[in-house]
């Protein structure tokens, strides 16, 4: 845990946000900001600054955010009608919040 990190404080639940699932792996809550009618955020218990960052043995780590991301979609019902899950990569790519993120938009008309 980073002490700075608002996602590690997050995770920790030192600060609070809209938690929809957690396991050992990941946390997974609503963005704050949300730039579709579902926009979840899925991230990992572990502080990983970027995908720059990922160390081979995150493998299982990736791996999980992949998956839950596929189950929210279905419990929030954007599975059949399509969403989008994005990773922003540094700053220039849009990453404000650096500890390692999947973004899953969905629920558009
Ligand atoms: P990035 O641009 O780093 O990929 O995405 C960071 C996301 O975190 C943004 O979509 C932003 O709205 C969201 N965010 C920033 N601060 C908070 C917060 O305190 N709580 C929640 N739930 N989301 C946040
Ligand atoms: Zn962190």
């Amino acid at each position: 845990m980073e002490n700075d990190c608002l996602f590690c404080r997050i995770v920790a639940g030192e600060k609070p946000a809209e938690i929809v699932y957690r396991d050992e792996t990941v946390v997974i809550f609503k963005d704050i900001n949300p730039h579709a009618p579902v926009h979840l955020l899925i991230v990992p218990v572990k502080h990983i600054r970027s995908v720059n960052d990922l160390e081979e043995s995150d493998r299982g780590i990736v791996d999980t955010m992949f998956f839950r991301a596929r189950d929210m979609a279905r419990r929030f019902g954007v599975d059949r009608s399509g969403y989008r899950l994005a990773v922003n990569v540094e700053r220039g790519a849009g990453q404000v919040i650096f500890h390692l993120h999947l973004h899953l938009t969905g629920g558009w008309r």
